[in-house]
This record gives C-alpha cells, structure tokens and sequence, in this order.
C-alpha cells in the first residue's frame, strides 16, 4: 500500500513554462524526486530540453501546443515571468498553475509591481508613473536630478533600465514611448540583499536565511550567503519577505530582492515568483534548495526545516568569463553548474559555481 506522500508523486508529470536555466535546474529536481517533466519554449536548443522528458518547442500562445502541454502535465510552473497572460488564463482553465498568477501579474509589471508593494506599506524607491516626455522632465526636477528610467515590462539583467541625469533627457526625447516606462529615485544603498520564502499548500511559510548580492550594470555577479547584516536586519527582511509571499497568495517560492541603506531601512526592489539567481547557493549550502522547495510544494511533499551545511559564495558565469570554468573543474571546494546555451555572449549567464566553505 503507497502511502500518501510517494502516491502524491508516482508517475506524475510537472509541466514547466520556459526551458531556461531555472527551467532545467526544476526539472533536475524534479527528476531526482521520480516527477517527469514537459517542458514549453519557442528555442529548440534552450537548455532545460537536455533534461526534459516531452519537450514542447513551440511560442506560449500556440493553443495547440499549449493543449499538448496541459494534456501531459499534472501540474504547472513557469521559469519566467513574461509569459502572456491569455495563455496562463487558458492553461489555468485546465490546470493548476505554481506559484500563482496574482504574484506573475504584478512582477510582470513594474508600475503595478510597485503600487502593490507600496500600498501593503512596505517601502519602495520613490516611482512615478510615465506616460509621455513631459512627464520625464517634472519628475526629474522632483527627483533632483538624477533618476533610474525603467520600462514597466521586459526588463530583466539591467536591460530596459537607464540612469538618466537632467542635462541629458532631451537625448530620450523621441524614443520615449507612451505609457511604457516608470521613473524610479536612485536609492543610496550600503547592501542589495535577497530573500526566498517557502509557502506551502496550508500557507505556512518558511524563509531561507537572507543573502548578499552583488550586481555589475544591473547583472547578478555574486551572490554571498550568509549576508553580512546583523540578526535584526535579517529579521526584519525576512518579515517583509513573507508578509509579500502571504499577500500575493504564493504557493511554492518566491524571492525578494532588497536593498538596505545606511539607516539600516529596507526598500524592497524587485519580487520574482519563482526560482531566482539569488537563491543557487541553496542548491549546495544547505539540505533543501530553492527548486527542491518549490517542487515539493507543488506536490504536497513535507519541507523539512532548513539545515545550513555551508557558507557560499555563488559566483555567476557570464559569457566573458567563461574560461572560469576550466579552473573550477581543479577546484576542490568548488560545485559547477554549465548550463548548455548554445551560444558563447557577452552579459549572458551561462552557469554558475557555488564556492563552498
Ligand atoms: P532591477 O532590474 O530593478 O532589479 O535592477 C537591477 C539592479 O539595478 C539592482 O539590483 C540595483 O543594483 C540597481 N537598481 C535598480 N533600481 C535601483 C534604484 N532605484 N536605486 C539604486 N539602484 C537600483
């Protein structure tokens, strides 16, 4: 007789939105707990293919191909956020989709993003809404300044997101677009932390301890856990964390990107309802990782409490210093990850090394 916990994942598939990195590192996890996966991407050589058990190489609003993947999966989750709403709505209609859309809605979009955070009293950099040119100049004067134009969709690795100064608008003048952007104050920083939080099925949470990134022109390069802030701060972080994870109705994981300034105040920055750069340390430092988490979640598996082996420093591969690799592999103390991309560029993330201690 099976009991509940194994029938909860005998001969079940995940299906899984997105065949990136995070993509391949769920179903790695996925695959290790006997849970198959179907994977959905438009490019046919994306990493979490090597790894998948029925790929599905097609755009996300293909309702064919969505029909295929619904058909094969028992569960959803999505490795990204940018996935078009109308085919959430239409998977959704037949499956149950994690970590839940009203956290997908609001991080795919910066302004709405913002207000939300803003609204639960959880501070935030100071943001304006931007509907044309003119309103680029008055919030400029308001922000003294200096400014952070940031378009409300499609950004991700700094990209979409410019420091403008007063001297230099009238150089955007004509590229800026109607209704697509929002002007952030620049916050004065001393750390950029992050924290990932496990919210189970019956909406208990858990939080992984906080850690310390490191970002160079808006891309993650390291990630140190634990974060060197003192046990207040940590607390406090992880309070806001989980009072997000609670009011966007998260089951699985999230991660919430923060900076703390000199006063030790918390500004939080950036959600991800998902798996996160941030959070790759926990695949070696401790006896749960983030995407362990989240597929135990989805199918009502227990989480343990977390259990911290190691102190890491989780160093990003990006396409120019990917000749890291080869002295890693030398490395005693050193776990690499290569994810496969077929292509070799400049800024593109193409594995990372949890260096352990
Ligand atoms: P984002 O795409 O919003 O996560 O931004 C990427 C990185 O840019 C952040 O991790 C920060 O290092 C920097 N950044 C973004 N927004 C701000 C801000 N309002 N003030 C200062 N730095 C920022």
């Amino acid at each position: 007789m099976k009991n509940n916990v194994t029938k909860n994942i005998t001969n079940k598939t995940l299906g899984i939105l997105g065949a990136g990195q995070l993509g391949k590192m769920i179903a790695m996890e996925a695959s290790r707990l006997g849970i198959k996966t179907c994977i959905l991407d438009p490019n046919k050589s994306a990493p979490a293919f090597q790894n998948a058990n029925i790929i599905v190489n097609s755009e996300y609003t293909n309702k064919k191909s969505l029909e295929q993947f619904v058909k094969h999966s028992d569960k959803v989750t999505y490795e990204f956020e940018n996935i078009p709403l109308e085919s959430l709505s239409f998977i959704e209609k037949n499956s149950q989709i994690f970590p839940g859309l009203k956290a997908l809605k609001h991080s795919q979009d910066r302004l709405l993003e913002k207000e939300f955070i803003s609204n639960l009293g959880i501070s935030v950099a100071p943001f304006y809404q931007i509907k044309n040119y003119v309103d680029v100049k008055n919030t400029i004067e308001k922000l003294k300044g200096t400014a952070i134009l940031k378009t409300r969709k499609f950004g991700y690795d700094g990209k979409g997101q410019y420091v403008i100064k007063k001297y230099n608008i009238p150089n955007i003048k004509n590229n800026i677009e109607k209704n697509k952007y929002i002007i952030e104050g620049v916050i004065k920083f001393k750390k950029e932390i992050s924290v990932i939080v496990i919210v189970k099925k019956d909406g208990s949470a858990v939080c992984y301890e906080p850690s310390e990134n490191k970002h160079i022109n808006g891309i993650l390069r390291e990630t140190v856990f634990p974060a060197k802030i003192s046990t207040k701060v940590k607390n406090k972080a992880k309070a806001i964390a989980v009072k997000l994870a609670r009011s966007l109705n998260i089951v699985g994981i999230i991660a919430i990107e923060m900076f703390v300034d000199k006063s030790n105040e918390i500004i939080v920055n950036e959600i991800a309802p998902r798996p996160h750069n941030s959070g790759h340390w926990t695949m070696d430092a401790c006896n749960i990782s983030q995407f362990e988490a989240l597929v135990r979640v989805i199918f009502d598996m227990p989480i343990p409490h977390i259990k911290y082996y190691h102190k890491c420093k989780m160093i990003n591969i990006l396409g120019e210093n990917y000749n890291v690799i080869e002295k890693s592999l030398y490395k005693k103390n050193q776990k690499i990850y290569v994810y496969g991309k077929d292509q070799i560029k400049e800024g593109r993330k193409l594995g990372h090394i949890n260096i352990l201690s």
